[in-house]
C-alpha cells in the first residue's frame, strides 16, 4: 500500500487507457481522525480501485470526508459521480472548474498530438490517432455538483493547512496543493514522472504548455517541498522542488508549447518504476 507519509497515500491499481496503453495514474489520499480526504478520482470506472484501497486501508466509503477534484479532465473525473453518490464527501472544486464539473459550459477540447504521444512512449498510426481524437473530443462524464468553492490562495483546514495553488496553463480551473507542514505538493497535472524523467508538462494533457511552466515556475520560485506527487505518473520522493527547478530550466516554451528539452532525467537515488 503506498503510503508516502503518515497518513499520505497515493492510490494504486488506477490507470488511463491512451491508444492501447495503460499508463498509472494517481489519486491522492490523506487520512485524519477528523474524515478522509480523496484527490481526484481515476477515469471511467477508476471509483472501483478506489473503494478497494479505502477499504483495505480500514475505513469506508462514509468516511470520506472531501473530494478535491484538481481539473475536470475526464481522467480525474470518471470516478466521480458514482463517489459522490455513495459518500457524504464535500465535493471541492476551483471555480473556474466548476461550470465545466456540472456540465453547464462545454468543455473545450485538449490538444492532441501526435509528438505528446511520442513522449508517452506512445507509437499510433493515423487511424488510431484519429479514434482517438474521437475519443477524446465525445467523452465527458456526469455532471457532479460542486459544493465547495475553491480559489488560488485559500488553505483548507486538511494535513496541517492545505493551500491551494491556481494554474490557468493546464485546463481552467487547475489546481494543485501544497502542504507545507508534511513538505508534500500534490502537483496534479503541472508535471509528469515516468519513473525515469520529468515531463514539464505534457503536451497532450494541457491547453496552454506556456502558461503551465509559467506557473510551475512561480511555485519552484517561492515554494519548498521533499515530496512531490503528481497525477500522472509516479511521486517524486528526494528533493522534489530542487529537481524540478532543474528540470524546469531547460524547458523553453514558443506559441504555448513546451519545447524539446522540457524531458529532464530525474535525480531520483532509488528509481521507481510505473
Ligand atoms: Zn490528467
Amino acid at each position: 500500500m503506498p503510503e508516502l507519509l503518515p497518513g499520505v497515500h497515493t492510490i494504486d491499481g488506477v490507470a488511463i487507457d491512451v491508444a492501447g496503453a495503460e499508463l498509472p495514474v494517481h489519486p491522492g489520499l490523506i487520512l485524519e481522525p477528523d474524515g478522509l480526504t480523496l484527490i481526484d478520482t481515476g477515469p471511467v470506472g477508476g471509483d472501483r480501485p478506489i473503494r478497494r484501497y479505502i477499504e483495505a486501508a480500514g475505513f469506508s466509503l462514509n468516511d470520506v470526508a472531501r473530494i478535491i477534484v484538481t481539473t475536470h479532465h475526464s481522467d480525474h473525473t470518471g470516478g466521480l459521480a458514482p463517489l459522490a453518490r455513495d459518500t457524504d464527501a464535500v465535493v471541492a472544486a476551483h471555480v473556474d472548474g466548476i461550470p465545466l464539473l456540472e456540465r453547464r459550459v462545454p468543455a473545450p477540447a485538449r490538444p492532441l498530438s501526435l509528438e505528446g504521444l511520442r513522449l508517452l512512449g506512445i507509437t499510433v498510426d493515423d487511424n488510431q490517432f484519429a479514434l482517438l481524437r474521437e475519443w477524446e473530443a465525445g467523452y465527458t462524464p456526469p455532471a457532479v455538483k460542486v459544493v465547495e468553492e475553491l480559489h488560488g490562495g485559500d488553505t483548507l483546514p486538511i494535513a496541517g493547512g492545505l493551500q491551494v495553488l491556481h494554474d490557468t496553463g493546464h485546463s481552467p480551473g487547475h489546481i494543485a496543493l501544497y502542504a507545507p507542514a508534511l513538505s508534500v505538493l500534490f502537483a496534479a497535472d503541472l508535471f509528469y514522472y515516468d519513473g525515469r524523467e520529468i515531463h514539464i508538462p505534457l503536451p497532450i494533457f494541457t491547453q496552454d504548455a506556456g502558461q503551465a511552466v509559467a506557473t510551475l515556475r512561480a511555485i519552484l520560485d517561492t515554494l519548498e517541498f521533499d515530496i512531490a506527487i503528481p497525477y500522472h505518473g509516479v511521486p517524486l520522493r528526494h528533493n522534489a522542488a530542487e529537481q524540478l527547478r532543474r528540470a524546469i530550466s531547460g524547458v523553453k516554451v514558443a506559441a504555448g508549447q513546451a519545447l524539446p528539452g522540457s524531458v529532464i532525467p530525474s535525480a531520483e537515488p532509488h528509481r521507481a518504476t510505473v
